[in-house]
């Protein structure tokens, strides 16, 4: 099972090397590469029966087969006449005209394909073929496909297969027998052959089943391990002090909303216990998840403890410290918190300049406070003696290792609360976040007034600039968001720097920013700068601007390309304005449809067809609602990018929407085997399974 796939003697050096950058290095990992999908040529049929349109695949006899060159498509074709006791058929290999040396004159064969009419006669393009037997690999049944590199044959791959299979006995299951008999799923080795060598659709579905009840299984026995784990560990209970509270909110210009009393409340609650609070608090962009962070923050400062609040760029941790000096450390508020903003040379105290040794010497000794920055003070290793409310905005930007070093506190383990605006349908809330407790703000402060947003086809391209010459003239500012930063032909999509330049033709008389991935963070800051004091009037982004920047006197997002992106991701663009009291837009632009071109199937937005293309973006100009998108997405699009990159970490490859009934079951199977053995000493291989996304709190 160990031993390299060189020893099969099947596959090339640099089909060697090539699949070992897909982890193919050994017979297991052979084994245990799974098909993405399979070709139905099970149905056998004589000639005399052929449908146009069927899959099908014929046993016949090589009658004539020769080669030819097409000048006129350039291309070299193989053309054969096949075949059997009821009839013959004319088979045509395009662009493939070797088939012509592979197949003799005489010989019986198996080919697969779909026969079509050409000039009033069946025909057969392209089939695969393969010398007749009876263990045929490449037709005559479900034919598995599997994701290669281009070096790699998939014939030769299923050779490579079928000579390790008898191996499959030998598989060691890491799922215990009894959930396997609970749950009525596949063992690993029936797994491994009826995936690789499926009788009938249901081995598929049976295989494809246990595979994914077998990811999201280990996802659940990791949450709820996490979440057992932490309900052992000490926390600094904080006492609700309703005075303090009541004051604060009688500093508030505004009332809370519903949704931020409740969620309000939840932390409230969390942060009196004595184990540590394990919570996330959901709400679109501007639904003001901010301020419940910044009331956590002063229970706990006036508790006499820290508080530590971690954003994922030095914009954004800035923007936090004005808010929470705002908010918390106005002399006139009397809420005496410190509020210090940690950058990279630590210099910010209260707008006293503080050296950076000093701060640190305080924040060490238990200084109570509110400390604001990014990951930049999880590298400085400062050892907060008293921290008590770890915050997290956006946190799927953060590892999971990152999260756990600021865990790292003698004795007591502090209060998690992460914020964040994608919304996860509620049918995978168990699968992404298992591990937390969960608030939502779904109400919207009074007097937000809903961003209007518009597809915009090319003929109203135009009409669109003049609109938005008029904001600008008005004084709002603009959003331009572009995918690529380099420019990429296939991709079509206005590269942001040919943006820049095109922008400026258009509107002279303004000042035209850019900002992308690849700036250094003090350019990013400056541009930054200068967009936030209407310096620059028109920001060109890369999508680094997801995060929450606020700048609320812009008005216009226009997005280019926004077929590439999923509603969610959209929805968060468009948050980036209507943050004041200005009526705010959002301008999808589609890319121009690619002209004979074949849009390569797993891209992003790709491939689903244009008119579902625009159903989609139309779907998003009619709602506001971030939950209802999500939704929409996972519907449309299965997983995006989006949910893969969500700080659980997890990749699911065989876990899908479509699989969501296994969530609970699998999360019982877990708690049932957790709650005799939280350590799972008995289950080596699961505890192995899952060593290396274990964080530990201690
Ligand atoms: P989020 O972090 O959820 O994106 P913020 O906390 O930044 O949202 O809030 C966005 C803006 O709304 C801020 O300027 C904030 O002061 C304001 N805000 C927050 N809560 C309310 C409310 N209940 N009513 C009116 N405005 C609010
Ligand atoms: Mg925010």
């Amino acid at each position: 099972m160990n031993s390299p796939i060189d020893e099969l003697k099947v596959f090339t050096k640099p089909q060697i090397a090539a699949l070992k950058k897909l982890e193919v290095k050994n017979l297991q990992e052979l084994l245990l590469y799974f098909p993405r999908k399979y070709l139905d040529f099970s149905l056998t049929k004589n000639i005399d029966e052929l449908k146009p349109g069927e899959n099908v695949t014929l046993k016949v006899t090589i009658k004539e087969i020769n080669k030819r060159f097409s000048f006129r498509s350039r291309m070299s074709i193989a053309e054969a006449v096949a075949s059997d006791d009821t009839g013959s058929v004319k088979v045509v290999w395009f662009n493939q005209g070797y088939v012509a040396d592979q197949l003799k004159k005489g010989e019986q064969v198996f080919l697969a394909g779909q026969p079509q009419i050409y000039k009033n006669t069946l025909q057969l393009n392209n089939p695969i073929y393969e010398k007749a037997s009876d263990f045929p690999l490449h037709t005559a049944r479900l034919v598995p496909v599997y994701r290669l590199p281009d070096k790699v044959y998939p014939k030769t791959f299923r050779r490579a297969i079928a000579a390790a299979l008898p191996l499959a006995n030998g598989l060691i299951d890491t799922l215990p027998k009894n959930i396997l008999g609970n749950q009525q799923l596949l063992n690993l080795t029936d797994t491994v052959f009826k995936s690789h060598f499926p009788e009938q659709i249901e081995d598929v579905s049976a295989a494809k089943k246990r595979l994914a009840f077998e990811e999201i299984f280990y996802n659940q026995l990791l949450a709820q391990k996490h979440k057992l784990e932490l309900a052992k560990k000490q926390s600094f209970g904080i006492k609700f002090d309703q005075n303090l509270i009541k004051s604060f909110l009688a500093t508030l210009p505004f009332e809370l909303t519903p949704g931020q009393k409740k969620s309000a409340w939840d932390v409230f609650q969390d942060l009196e216990k004595p184990m540590p609070m394990n919570r996330l608090l959901e709400g679109d962009v501007g639904s003001g998840k901010t301020l419940v962070a910044l009331m956590a923050a002063l229970e706990a400062k006036s508790a006499g403890l820290q508080a530590v609040l971690l954003a994922p760029t030095e914009i954004l941790a800035s923007q936090h410290f004005q808010t929470a000096q705002n908010f918390l450390c106005r002399k006139t508020h009397n809420f005496n918190t410190h509020c210090a903003l940690l950058t990279r040379n630590f210099s910010i105290l209260n707008k006293k300049e503080e050296k950076k040794e000093k701060l640190a010497k305080l924040i060490t000794e238990g200084m109570p406070g509110l400390y604001i920055g990014t990951h930049a003070l999880l590298q400085e290793k400062i050892k907060f003696k008293k921290l008590a409310l770890v915050i997290i905005d956006e946190q799927h930007r953060f590892g999971v290792e990152q999260r756990a070093e600021l865990m790292k506190v003698d004795g007591k383990v502090p209060h998690l609360l992460s914020l964040s605006a994608t919304p996860i349908p509620r049918t995978l809330q168990l699968a992404f976040y298992g591990e937390l407790d969960i608030s939502q703000i779904k109400s919207k402060p009074i007097g937000r007034k809903s961003i209007i947003t518009k597809l915009v086809d090319d003929q109203n391209r135009a009409k669109t600039y003049r609109f938005i010459h008029n904001q600008i003239k008005n004084g709002r500012q603009a959003f331009v968001i572009t995918p690529l930063i380099e420019e990429s032909e296939t991709l079509q999509t206005k590269a942001a720097k040919t943006e820049v330049e095109n922008l400026k033709k258009i509107f002279p008389e303004f000042n035209i920013g850019l900002m992308h991935g690849k700036l250094k963070g003090t350019e990013k800051e400056k541009v930054m700068k200068e967009f936030l004091e209407n310096k620059i009037q028109i920001l060109v982004s890369t999508s680094v601007v997801e995060v929450g920047v606020d700048v609320p006197n812009a008005s216009v997002m226009m997005i280019e390309g926004a077929e590439r992106f999923g509603l969610a991701q959209l929805h968060q663009f468009r948050g980036r304005v209507g943050r004041a009291e200005h009526q705010s837009y959002c301008f999808l632009f589609p890319s121009p449809p690619l002209e004979g071109e074949n849009a390569p199937s797993d891209s992003r937005g790709a491939g689903e067809g244009e008119n579902k293309t625009l159903d989609r973006l139309q779907s998003f100009t009619k709602t506001n609602d971030g939950f209802e998108l999500a939704e929409l997405d996972l519907k449309l699009r299965g997983f995006g990018d989006m949910y893969g990159s969500l700080q659980s970490g997890w990749n699911f490859k065989y876990f899908n929407p479509s699989y969501t009934s296994l969530i609970e079951p699998a999360r019982q199977e877990a708690l049932n085997l957790l709650q005799n053995d939280l350590n799972l000493d008995n289950y080596p291989l699961l505890k192995e399974k899952i060593q290396d996304k274990t964080v530990h709190f201690e």
